[in-house]
């Protein structure tokens, strides 16, 4: 789109205007449809996320040599599933609105080794390269014990080769700290929102950080030019890549499996909502793609976005996609929710989602350190701004009656629902820097 064609379009649409005014913004998605309907636009399979599923279980015992702390689950990583009653009845006073159902928190924050959703993701995408570089030299088998890649004779080897990855934090700990323990000789390229703590963590991981002035999406042109010129350099495209999405897809039917366990029941009559905090889309839409195929359409995702990026609805509601930034728009991107500070969405995500996404929302800053405080108050579970963004969401879809009932939800389903707040981050926060986001929840409160 033309700049002089954008200010008359923004006036075209209510929608849009109230973006641009930095309003938080409740969307229920128009498109969304059925698994059935859906699926054959996202152009992967279950079949894909079960052979992603086959790797995990291939490098497990690898990554409960070389990161002990994933020992306990025997090298798999994956998050606790817990209940939050304290913060739901706070959250009922709070919003005045008395939500049916049960609130649950999916704690990716805590993921081992790099604290964060991107733990799936980003690991398995290095995982994935490793094996194909290793495969590929003869050096390894699908049927080994692939804990014979902790050793020097592998490090010396992938040593030979690069990885780059552009960041705004959390998916460049991810695949620096993996990408370094496999041998790699890996750069990461930081956007100036990222903290001082995840740089220096990466650099005493033996990772090489390329510090930019500007946002996340020049950190990645750069890092995606270094690897440009340099064949045995390769890209982690955050943007673009199917691999990082099936990583993510894989939690799917793990938490159908924890569901089970925990005796909680999905189908028509107990509806599951997940509430999914949304940077660049490839986390939240994996995640997504990966519950809509354990849990068919009983599940609604919905996309949460700070009102500052509300990068995803915009190229949703749009159709444009990555065509269009919400720069475009005179929206600032400034949001100190470091891993959600992005301006432009995967747009590889957004078409191969947007009919099995139900909703997407924005909500402010402040609102996420609110939320921030107040979950520590009533659970004492600390977690990152990024990782607030949804839980002000069952609040806001219980609120809109009428959109629920055109989604085929009725209000007697919606008392006997299970609402799921995945928490994307905050576990590896250093004690000095989880103090501040305390502080500013309290005064936010
Ligand atoms: C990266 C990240 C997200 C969003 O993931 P995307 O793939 O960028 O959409 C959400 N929360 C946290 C804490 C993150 O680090």
């Amino acid at each position: 789109m033309q700049k002089s064609q954008i200010q008359p379009w923004v006036a075209q649409h209510p929608l849009l205007q109230r973006m641009v005014a930095l309003e938080p913004i409740t969307w229920f998605n128009p498109r969304a449809t059925t698994l059935a309907a859906g699926l054959p636009h996202v152009g992967l399979t279950a079949a894909d996320v079960a052979a992603a599923e086959q790797r995990l279980a291939r490098f497990a015992p690898y990554l409960a040599a070389a990161f002990p702390e994933t020992q306990p689950t025997g090298g798999i990583i994956e998050s606790d599933l817990v209940a939050i009653p304290a913060m739901q009845q706070a959250l009922d006073r709070r919003f005045g609105l008395r939500l049916g159902g049960k609130l649950l928190l999916k704690k990716d924050s805590h993921l081992p080794i790099s604290g964060s959703i991107k733990a799936r993701g980003g690991i398995y995408e290095v995982l994935t390269h490793a094996e194909t570089l290793a495969l590929e030299a003869g050096l390894l088998q699908t049927g080994d014990d692939y804990t014979r890649l902790f050793s020097d004779e592998f490090r010396q080897f992938f040593s030979q080769y690069r990885i780059a990855v552009g960041s705004t934090g959390n998916l460049g700990l991810s695949i620096g700290i993996i990408s370094a323990r496999l041998g790699f000789d890996v750069s990461v390229h930081m956007s100036a929102d990222a903290r001082a703590w995840k740089k220096q963590k990466l650099r005493e991981n033996g990772v090489t950080v390329v510090e930019y002035a500007e946002d996340y999406g020049v950190a990645v042109e750069q890092g995606r030019k270094q690897a440009a010129n340099d064949p045995r350099c390769f890209f982690i495209d955050d943007e673009n890549s199917q691999t990082l999405f099936l990583g993510y897809a894989v939690a799917g039917g793990r938490l159908k499996r924890q569901f089970a366990e925990q005796g909680i029941v999905v189908d028509a009559q107990h509806p599951l909502f997940v509430y999914l905090p949304c940077g660049v889309g490839g986390g939240p839409g994996g995640v997504a793609f990966g519950l809509k195929l354990a849990f068919g359409d009983h599940v609604h995702c919905i996309f949460a976005e700070p009102t500052h990026s509300p990068c995803m609805l915009l190229g949703v509601y749009s159709g444009l996609h990555d065509g269009i930034a919400v720069q475009d728009l005179g929206i600032d991107n400034r949001t100190a929710a470091d891993g959600l500070a992005v301006g432009r969405a995967s747009g590889f995500v957004g078409r191969a989602m947007e009919r099995l996404l139900s909703a997407f929302y924005t909500l402010s800053d402040e609102e996420m350190f609110a939320l921030l405080g107040l979950l520590d108050k009533h659970e004492h579970l600390q977690l990152e701004p990024s990782a607030l963004a949804g839980m002000a969401g069952p609040w806001r879809v219980a609120a809109h009656v009428k959109a629920l009932s055109e989604q085929g939800i009725n209000a007697e389903s919606l008392a006997q629902a299970t609402h799921l707040v995945w928490a994307t981050g905050g576990g590896m926060v250093p004690p000095a820097e989880m103090a501040k986001y305390l502080a500013a929840g309290q005064a936010a409160e």
